[in-house]
């Protein structure tokens, strides 16, 4: 999609669902009526940050004020196909139409084509994520064993018998699994093709599935209310958020969308009818960028995962995580233990690198390389500060905010 044809295309249904909340989502309506929002004030992508954003953390309570969906489901209990039963507890329905998630482009862009049989060993207990996926392979043409969580021994015989081409789960048990099969003297599994997630997927990992193993690996991103909303393609150079979703990176503190390229929470408005969540906080943080992927498609991608919001310092009006300050260190050899102080003088905040040297490596030009690094990585200018060994002490905290408010 050319950038002016996926706006159209955003905005199309973002006018319908607004309306299609306003009608029937009592919670819908009440949150843009505590905004003074009519049905026709959030028309435009721009448009749509007057919408103070809704937070996660505050779903338990307003669904509890307003069993079960806190006034966010459109349709009437008989249409509910399923209920799924998030931590909080956080109830979400599935409602009559298909692919709410719309992981199935996700799925495609990973690999996944008419014809694979794939089992499925997320969780299908309560949560959504085993579920939903399954519906998407379905609409692709794949065929779904949903052989669910643990039972490693009869994961590997059931691949073998169905000749499973396609793994979904976590990349910790596909290793698992790949393992008890040579274990019990069965060599390779016919998979070609996995989708990972739930956590972390190391690129070492990556490797082995894909060089050793040959199964093509990709992840995605996203949350039990959101669905998916972004996904790795070929390139698996971040990951592209899909035309049925509207991300904005935003200040976690104040909903405000952020520049492009600084680090913010995900808020997602999503395409789904049944249960529009509009401007929905998820508490994730990320940096978008809208750089052509050499892959040929134009949408802009989320550069991965960088934490929680609630674990966010601001300095000088910028967001550091300490993510970031493990990343400015991994550029630059020669650091044992680090830490960032933030700290206040003459009413301006200082960030300061303090690093302990491992043992034989000369300070000199360390400095210059971390205060490069603190540069492209967290946008700011920070100074560093060579501390002798044994000064952070080991729980010491990542980022260290010692600022004084009076
Ligand atoms: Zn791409």
């Amino acid at each position: 999609m050319a950038p002016a044809a996926r706006r159209r295309y955003q905005e199309g249904w973002l006018r319908e669902l607004v309306a299609l909340g306003w009608a029937k989502a009592p919670g819908v309506r009440r949150r843009m009526e505590a905004a003074r929002l009519g049905p026709n004030d959030l028309s435009s992508l721009e448009s749509l940050a007057r919408l103070p954003v809704i937070k996660k953390s505050q779903m338990p309570d307003l669904q509890k004020a307003d069993p079960p969906f806190g006034g966010f489901c459109t349709v009437p209990m008989k249409q509910i196909r399923k209920i799924f039963v998030s931590p909080g507890p956080i109830f979400e329905p599935l409602g009559p139409e298909l692919g709410a998630w719309h992981a199935e482009t996700g799925l495609y862009a990973g690999g996944f084509r008419p014809g694979d049989v794939v089992i499925n060993t997320f969780l299908y207990h309560l949560v959504p994520a085993a579920h939903e996926i399954d519906e998407a392979l379905n609409l692709i043409g794949c065929t779904v064993v949903p052989t669910g969580v643990g039972n490693t021994e009869t994961q590997v015989v059931v691949a073998r018998a169905v000749q499973a081409t396609g793994y979904v789960g976590t990349p910790s048990f596909l290793m698992t699994i790949l393992k008890k099969a040579e274990e019990m003297g069965l060599g390779r599994l016919p998979f070609e093709v996995a989708q990972v997630g739930a956590e972390a997927l190391p690129e070492s990992l990556r490797r082995q599935f894909e060089e050793e193993y040959g199964i093509f690996t990709r992840q995605g991103f996203g949350t039990a209310d959101i669905g998916l909303v972004a996904y790795e393609c070929v390139e698996k150079s971040g990951m592209h958020l899909v035309e049925d979703a509207i991300v904005q990176v935003c200040d976690p503190q104040t909903g405000e969308p952020l520049p492009d390229g600084q680090i913010g929470e995900i808020v997602a408005t999503v395409n789904h009818r049944t249960y529009p969540m509009i401007r929905f906080g998820t508490g994730d943080l990320t940096v978008i960028d809208h750089s052509k992927c050499p892959c040929g498609r134009t949408s802009a991608r989320m550069l991965g995962w960088r934490g929680r919001a609630d674990e966010v310092t601001k300095v000088r009006g910028m967001f550091i995580h300490p993510r970031q300050v493990d990343e400015v260190v991994a550029r630059v050899a020669g650091v044992s233990r680090y830490q960032v102080v933030v700290s206040r003088q003459d009413h301006q905040d200082v960030l300061t690198f303090r690093v302990e040297l491992a043992e034989g490596v000369e300070a000199a030009g360390i400095a210059t390389k971390l205060e490069a690094a603190i540069r492209e990585v967290m946008k700011l200018r920070g100074r560093v500060e060579v501390v002798p060994r044994g000064s952070i002490p080991e729980a010491a905290k990542k980022v260290a905010d010692e600022r004084k408010w009076d």
